[in-house]
């Protein structure tokens, strides 16, 4: 009898790309390397094995990715690595290595590649997926909050995709989080025989984890669970609040979720998640299309300058899924509009106030729509540092906005060149621009 021949299969939760899926992927690869070109990212590569410390510290010791998921590996001469299960701790490492603080704020760098979770695979769940993520290092302003969760829910948009939702929450600070952490634990242990036992352990070990559990009983016991909105200290709750106006300034809608917590130990603040399905509750609550949030203390922790920043992750294995079931034909690339990273902006915004700092996200997606680029800095208020800023980007024009001329409709154009300047309605602008 002729013996058998070995089958080789991949391995359990890890797939191929066949040559027929590579158009989906292609298209994915464009819209996210022409949305980073929009809003000036620049891309990063960093190696897939990194050492295991890296994320025990940064992604958090109890976290389901790092007591769970990680698959380590230890080297001939006996050092421990992990293929990464995320990319965030592996920025930050990058950035601090190679010498990017001294680089001026905020650094906006996006990466994109396989991530690796030993999960129960299932669908929408792997063990190797691919992640493409953005980061924004050294703001702390809440406007850098809403544009990055703004810049994924244009990438969707862009996609095609319809059927999603934001949702958002704080989960405070180092201050205020204890105080909400000890009403949270007092409630649940007063209902500690209705949750599972997994919830049990959190309870002990990460306490804010309980509200991430799937599990049916857990749902209910959350329903009535003390909200963290209600702990924020002021500095929290008015970063909050700001976040939703500028929000609500750029028309990105979204549903608040006191309960959202996100399973990473290094969240500060803001936290936010991109679902399937219309509203809260639609689509299945196990398969986030993005998730992100503010972690202002992982730069430090891992060996920084005490730095502010806030990014955030699409998984492209599922949006790729939800762009199938959306049943968007796979048409050519945006080959038009091809990213070019030599590309200069021809202008750059500059705003002086509260009210301007509102309206530029308007203004941004305005050039956004007329495909012309335009550079800013909204962490930023100060009319001379941002004028230097322009003049260091080399630009042809300024765009000069402020109170005056939020309430009249109009803005300040200034010949880079020449230094001359006029006052133009903001209607015009894009004929100005042109002439
Ligand atoms: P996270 O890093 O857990 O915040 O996840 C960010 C995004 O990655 C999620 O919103 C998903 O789109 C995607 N993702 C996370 N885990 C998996 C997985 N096991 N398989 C496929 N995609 C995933």
């Amino acid at each position: 009898m002729p013996r058998r021949k070995k089958q080789y299969k991949s391995v359990t939760g890890m797939t191929d790309v066949l040559p027929e899926q590579q158009p989906w992927w292609e298209k994915i690869e464009s819209v996210t390397s022409s949305i980073a070109n929009f809003y000036r990212f620049s891309k990063i590569s960093t190696p897939i094995l990194e050492e295991e410390e890296l994320f025990v510290k940064g992604t958090g010791k109890t976290t389901e990715i790092v007591e769970k998921e990680m698959y380590i590996l230890k080297t001939k001469g006996g050092e421990r690595l992990v293929l990464r299960p995320e990319f965030t701790p592996a920025l930050v490492r990058s950035y601090i290595e190679n010498g990017m603080e001294a680089l001026p704020k905020p650094v906006k760098l996006w990466s994109m590649g396989p991530v690796f979770r030993h999960e129960k695979p299932q669908k929408g769940r792997y063990r190797q997926f691919h992640q493409f993520n953005f980061e924004v290092f050294g703001d702390k302003s809440p406007i850098i909050d809403s544009l990055l969760i703004h810049l994924f829910f244009n990438f969707l948009l862009q996609l095609g995709l319809k059927n999603w939702h934001i949702e958002i929450n704080s989960i405070g600070c180092r201050e205020c989080r204890p105080a909400y952490v000890k009403v949270l634990k007092r409630y649940y242990k007063k209902k500690i025989s209705k949750i599972c036992p997994d919830c049990r352990k959190r309870l002990k070990k990460n306490p804010l984890r309980v509200l991430d559990c799937k599990e049916e009983k857990c749902q209910r016991v959350k329903k009535l669970a003390p909200k963290i909105i209600d702990s924020l200290c002021s500095d929290c709750d008015e970063h909050f609040k700001a976040v939703l106006e500028f929000l609500d300034e750029s028309k990105t809608f979204y549903f608040l979720n006191p309960y959202l917590v996100r399973g990473l130990d290094y969240y500060t603040k803001t936290v936010f998640e991109f679902m399937p399905g219309k509203e809260i509750g639609q689509g299945n609550r196990m398969s986030s299309l993005i998730g992100g949030g503010r972690y202002d203390l992982l730069i430090e922790e891992l060996g920084g300058k005490p730095t502010p920043a806030i990014g955030g992750a699409g998984g492209i294995e599922r949006i790729i899924e939800e762009m199938k079931e959306a049943k968007k034909e796979t048409k050519p690339l945006l080959k038009k509009h091809a990213p070019s990273y030599k590309e200069k902006p021809i202008a750059f915004l500059i705003q002086i106030g509260h009210l301007a700092r509102k309206k530029s996200l308007s203004i941004i997606e305005e050039f956004k729509k007329n495909k012309i680029k335009i550079a800013e800095n909204l962490g930023k208020d100060n009319f001379k540092a941002q004028l230097q800023i322009a003049s260091r980007a080399e630009v042809k024009f300024a765009l000069i906005l402020g109170q005056k001329e939020c309430l009249d409709d109009t803005i300040i154009l200034r010949n880079m060149e020449t230094g001359i300047q006029k006052v133009i309605p903001q209607a015009d602008i894009f004929q100005e621009i042109k002439k």
